[in-house]
């Protein structure tokens, strides 16, 4: 799929302006703090409807303006065109999705319609940051690529979030009333998840190979309430949950939260060596961390590609900055070779631009206004 057409009004601190891009893509090259990253986020945001930074809504608005407005026109591989547009007002608040015109009335229905994957600097926070940062990518992979599953997930939350402030207000026992439905919803996202590492577990291990030059890396699913045999079948996984939450309760009543749960569970990512299994969180080098970041990346790109059956948008923001001189010529082969498709590549300098080097056409941004 391509992104042939995009309209921005008022999104950070990007120039409203109608751009048109070719089908290859481009390569976006400009200093620091011009507007490179929020590119990105904006494309991005019609895949999500969310930042993937995090940042909320009322933060995309430009300074001392009350909306914005993300649309654009998307080619498919067959040809066919879809316009998807996204605006957001701060006050009264109000957000909208539509979707060829016409108003999509729940946005997780036009959630994915855009298939993209991006790489970012920040994705470094995949395996160094904390185990909430690896259940979050795995929740928005599946969420985008698995039916049922993002209703799965706000099943769980809701029901979690209910559990949590019973035991706050003391309320004890009457949070066991959840635990049907935590269990229903919970055994649901831990088999998908580690149906998900388990099929991917080969390909990560080859994609890190391949960047790195060495190494067998190894990506598994550890979960708070299931073994590795458990994960693999829905009833077990469930009582196996179901039996974790009466063996936890008294310990549940004294820490008044939920301590067991697809909310505690790890996506683990590690190097086999001859001395043992090394956790790359805690003791892989920068370069080993972004080149796992990288791997889970492309697993990603294959995911959308296989499930969806479109070749995703590349965003590449600044990919190549920490490689050393091989890891990066292995990492552009490799990204070369996943990605036929139209990629939106950003780099400070000229000399950063390797993605396809002479193809690329060249963009220029400054102070938020992009030349052509
Ligand atoms: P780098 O090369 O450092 O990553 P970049 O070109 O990717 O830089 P961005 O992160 O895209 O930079 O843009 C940063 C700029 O956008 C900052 O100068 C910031 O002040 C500005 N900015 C962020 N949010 C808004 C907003 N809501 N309104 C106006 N400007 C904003
Ligand atoms: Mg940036």
């Amino acid at each position: 799929m391509r992104l042939i057409g995009l309209r921005l009004t008022g999104f950070r601190n990007l120039a409203d302006d109608r751009l048109r891009f070719p089908g290859e893509g481009i390569a976006l090259v400009g200093r620091n703090a011009q507007g490179k990253t929020n590119l990105l986020e904006a494309v991005h945001y019609l895949e999500t409807f969310r930042s993937f930074r995090g940042a909320p809504d009322r933060e995309l608005v430009r300074f001392g303006e009350n909306v914005f407005r993300i649309e654009g026109k998307i080619e498919s591989d067959r040809g066919g065109a879809a316009e998807i547009a996204a605006a957001f007002q701060r006050s009264p608040k109000q957000k909208r999705v539509t979707a060829d015109g016409k108003v999509v009335a729940r946005l997780g229905d036009a959630v994915g319609s855009v298939a993209t994957v991006l790489f970012t600097p920040s994705d470094l926070g995949l395996v160094r940051g904390g185990p909430s940062e690896r259940r979050r990518f795995l929740d928005i992979v599946l969420s985008l690529n698995e039916p049922g599953y993002l209703s799965a997930l706000q099943e769980f939350g809701r029901a979690l979030a209910q559990r949590n402030a019973v035991f706050r207000s003391g309320g004890g026992d009457a949070a066991f009333a959840w635990d049907e439905i935590l269990v229903r919803s919970g055994a649901r996202i831990i088999i998908s998840r580690a149906r998900w590492i388990t099929g991917h577990a080969d390909l990560f291990r080859a994609c890190y190979d391949e960047m790195a030059g060495c190494g067998k890396a190894r990506i598994q699913y550890r979960s708070s309430v299931a073994g590795g045999r458990e994960t693999a079948d829905p009833q077990a996984t469930a009582d196996a949950f179901r039996s974790a939450l009466r063996s936890s309760r008294e310990r549940e009543c004294r820490q008044r939260t939920t301590v067991v749960g697809p909310h505690r569970d790890e996506m683990e990512l590690t190097l086999e060596e001859e001395t043992g299994r090394r956790d790359l969180r805690a003791y892989g080098s920068g370069g080993e961390q972004r080149t796992a970041a990288l791997a889970l990346r492309l697993l990603e790109a294959e995911t959308a590609k296989r499930v969806r059956g479109r070749e995703p948008i590349l965003l590449l923001d600044d990919v190549f900055a920490e490689l050393d001189d091989q890891r990066s010529a292995r990492t552009l082969a490799l990204l070369e070779k996943t990605g036929p498709g139209q990629v939106i590549l950003t780099a400070p300098k000229e000399s950063e631009v390797r993605f396809r080097r002479e193809s690329l056409t060249r963009w220029r941004i400054e102070g938020g206004r992009i030349e052509g």
